[in-house]
């Protein structure tokens, strides 16, 4: 009952409940009692509209044309089979995961199986495509993915009620909600992967539909299924990307009493010579060419037929020029499923010294994605590039541990930063002892003067200015009284020696 249900959608394109009814009793009883003479047809795909507004665009017309004449150049992947990656993005009306429009994970992963079983031919007597669908393992930045991206596009208008409209329906009087619109509430790039769009429905009560590759740069560019049809059993998701990688309808060019022109079949009908011309609703005898075996055309996926499954050896060649020839040739080194290749990574950088005792280093790293950095003044950071301020003047390691998701490499680098005027001291790491703090103007500085040594003690303020300079005598605890004319406030200590700072801290003179 279910083939003979799409076969009235696909040959009536009947909306009226009671004439349903009065048609499906008058095709089930013809279907018992002659079956020899009814076949039932699978079903049908708006790419009847489609083609023919397509085929209105003379860039798109020349390529077509060309595609048989085309040499190829293969870029095999695993083998000689090309992987084309796909994303699925469901445009629900508002269920819970599962349910209704909503369906599934499992139900796509099975409809996938389904299209690449059908594809390589691995249940049938046609022709293996050599081609399959990944759904991608990583979104457009790198993220993990499962391929399946869901969106409740009941908010759009006419959406719930006529489903996705499409280019050509309007003229037609199949009015849906806004095609681009729809899509781009979940839109991947088309050099990434080839998208998949469930939908509720499709203005017209169509199954699917697919735009040829030449429109890539269009964001409509993908394949439209309505939820019922996505599914392992249903053979339309197979129909549809066919029409993505290039194929027409073998019925291509007929109508329902007419034969397809097919004098040249390179450049008619459906532009495959080993697929016989046929009428639309003919899957039982062909009276258009009996040269072929009429078998690969009324089993052929790209037909209405019940029970289609095959392609033949001429759509191969086709789809395969198509692919290789076409924008989607992007797809075949997309990353979408395998990620970004395991390379080793490289741990470098460069930095420059500049003002103020800030450096700012630059990451030339190479294959990384993660960057870990030791200033070697106990401070890090994750950053890739940055700038990083020093406390204290003096001579510093700097290490860069450079990551990917399987190589690891470290590279260190010596620094010296010089004295400047506007040095900023770490209180916490300050070896100084001061008291009393805060003081007067006069306190105690505990620190171990050698008798061979010459020490400086400089008192800097709040500005950055040198204010007081004075030579610490041999001990391990000094005297220190500020000149008068110091007004209150913080005070930076330092002490140096041979023009490095080996000690500081601050007083608090009140
Ligand atoms: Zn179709």
């Amino acid at each position: 009952m279910k083939a003979i249900k799409t076969n009235l959608k696909s040959n009536l394109s009947c909306h009226s409940n009671q004439r349903t009814m009065i048609i499906l009793f008058v095709l089930f009883n013809f279907y018992f009692l002659f079956p020899s003479l009814v076949k039932a047809q699978e079903i049908a795909c708006a790419n009847e509209i489609i083609n023919t507004n397509q085929l209105k665009d003379t860039t798109f017309l020349n390529y077509l044309k060309n595609i048989n004449l085309l040499s190829t150049t293969q870029n095999k992947l695993h083998g000689n089979v090309l992987e084309i990656p796909i994303v699925v993005h469901v445009l629900h009306t508002g269920e819970p995961i599962g349910t209704g429009t909503n369906i599934s994970d499992e139900q796509i992963f099975e409809a996938v199986r389904g299209a690449n079983e059908r594809w390589r031919n691995l249940s049938s007597d046609g022709v293996d495509m050599e081609v399959q669908f990944c759904l991608a393992q990583f979104d457009p930045t790198g993220n993990p993915s499962n391929g399946i991206n869901r969106k409740d596009a009941s908010r759009l208008a006419n959406y719930v009620e006529k489903g996705i409209g499409y280019i050509g329906g309007t003229l037609i009087g199949e009015i849906g909600s806004d095609e681009t619109q729809t899509k781009n509430l979940s839109n991947w790039p088309h050099d990434y992967v080839y998208n998949i769009w469930v939908v509720n429905k499709i203005a017209g009560n169509w199954g699917g539909y697919a735009m040829f590759p030449l429109w890539y740069q269009f964001s409509n560019d993908g394949t439209v299924i309505i939820a019922n049809a996505m599914r392992y059993s249903s053979s339309t998701l197979a129909h549809e990307i066919g029409h993505g990688m290039g194929l027409f309808h073998t019925f291509e060019g007929s109508s329902e009493t007419a034969c397809p022109a097919n004098a040249n079949c390179s450049f008619q009908g459906d532009q495959v010579c080993d697929t016989p011309p046929h009428k639309k609703a003919d899957c039982i005898s062909s009276t258009c060419n009996n040269s072929l075996d009429s078998a690969l055309s009324f089993k052929n996926i790209m037909s209405y037929c019940g029970g289609r499954g095959i392609f033949t050896q001429g759509q191969k060649t086709r789809m395969s020029n198509t692919i290789t020839t076409s924008t989607r040739r992007f797809l075949l080194n997309s990353t979408a499923c395998t990620g970004l290749p395991c390379d080793t990574t490289k741990a470098n950088f460069s930095f420059i010294v500049g003002s103020n005792n800030t450096v700012t280093f630059t990451n030339t790293s190479s294959n990384s994605s993660n960057f870990n950095w030791n200033f070697g003044d106990d401070s890090v950071s994750t950053q890739a590039s940055l700038t990083h301020q020093y406390m204290q003047a003096g001579t510093y390691i700097v290490s860069l541990v450079s990551q990917n998701s399987c190589n690891i490499d470290t590279i260190k680098k010596t620094i010296f930063i010089p004295i400047t005027t506007a040095v900023k001291y770490n209180h916490s790491a300050s070896t100084l002892l001061i008291y009393p703090n805060p003081t007067n103007g006069n306190f105690n500085l505990k620190f171990d003067v050698n008798s061979n040594e010459i020490v400086h003690l400089e008192v800097i303020n709040s500005i950055g200015q040198l204010v007081q300079k004075q030579i610490l005598s041999f001990g391990k605890e000094h005297f220190i009284s500020f000149e008068n004319n110091l007004s209150n406030g913080i005070y930076q200590i330092q002490l140096k020696k041979e023009n490095r700072i080996i000690g500081a801290g601050s007083v608090s003179v009140y």
